[in-house]
Parts: C-alpha cells; structure tokens; sequence
C-alpha cells in the first residue's frame, strides 16, 4: 500500500554535510522524496514537534539540538512508507541500530542521531501537516 511519512534529517547531519548520503540511503530503499525543505526550526516549532516526550528528562535537552542548526523536512512515499522508513533508519540509540541503517551508518549520539522518522501513519498526516501544504508534496 502507497503510503506517506514525514522525515526530518537532523542538525548533526546537515553540521556535516551528509544530507545527499543519507538521501541515498533513502532512495536505495525504494522510498520517493516527494517533498523537501531546509528549514531552521524555530523554538516553538520544536516544541509542538516533540510534545509527546514533554516530561522525559531529554526534552529540554532534545528541543535545544533540534534549533540548534539547520534541518531538512521530508515527505517520503513508498509502499509501507512508515514501517519501511523506521528499519532504514535503524533503532533509536546507533549503538542498537542494525548494520545499513542510516542511524548505524551517520549517527553520533542517541540524541544526534541524524533522522526523525514518524511512528505511525496517523502521526505521518499529523507531522506533514506541522510542516507542508498539500500543493507543496509532489508525488
Ligand atoms: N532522544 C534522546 N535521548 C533519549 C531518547 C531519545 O535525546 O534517551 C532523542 C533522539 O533524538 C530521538 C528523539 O529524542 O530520536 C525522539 O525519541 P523517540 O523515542 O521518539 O525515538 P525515535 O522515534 O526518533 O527513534
């Protein structure tokens, strides 16, 4: 099934550059990147973004990295875009992440971990929508 998720490549990995490997990484696995924008996240953008981890003691921490430089949005399409983008990327912490997973591949930390990717395809239409206007996805 053709489905959507919302992607962000984080400041660590725009701090050096890797955008298109991590964007090869993602067209290699079949996934279309059908809308793209760099940004710099603002404060409240952050914020609203990571509500869900509000009261987990990285919050704080999470929202300062997330503004600290430039992030590229992402929508990515593909059959099973969602669960297909979570095992490119690999787990959470690099040090759990399986081997060719863009986190295994380019993360630094459990916090710089070079990508977001959504959890669910009701999250996907949430997150997109924080960050594109419908005319802006080309697919
Ligand atoms: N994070 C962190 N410390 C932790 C767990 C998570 O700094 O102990 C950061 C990390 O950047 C992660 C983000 O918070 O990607 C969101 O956490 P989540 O558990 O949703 O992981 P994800 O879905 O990104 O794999």
């Amino acid at each position: 099934m053709t489905e959507r998720t919302f992607s962000i490549i984080k400041p660590d990995a725009t701090a050096r550059n890797i955008t298109g490997k991590i964007n090869a990484v993602i067209e290699d696995a079949g996934l279309r990147i059908v809308a793209q924008r760099r940004i710099r996240m603002s404060r409240v953008q952050a914020e609203k973004f990571y509500e869900v981890h509000k009261e987990r003691p990285f919050y704080g921490e999470l929202v300062e990295y997330m503004t600290s430089g430039p992030v590229v949005v992402q929508v990515l399409e593909g059959d099973n875009a969602v669960a297909k983008y979570r095992e490119v990327m690999g787990a959470t912490n690099p040090a759990q992440a399986a081997e060719g997973t863009i986190r295994k591949l380019f993360a630094e930390s459990i916090q710089n971990n070079s990508v977001h990717g959504s959890d669910s395809q009701d999250n996907a239409k949430i997150e997109i929508a924080q960050f594109f206007k419908d005319e802006d996805i080309v697919g």
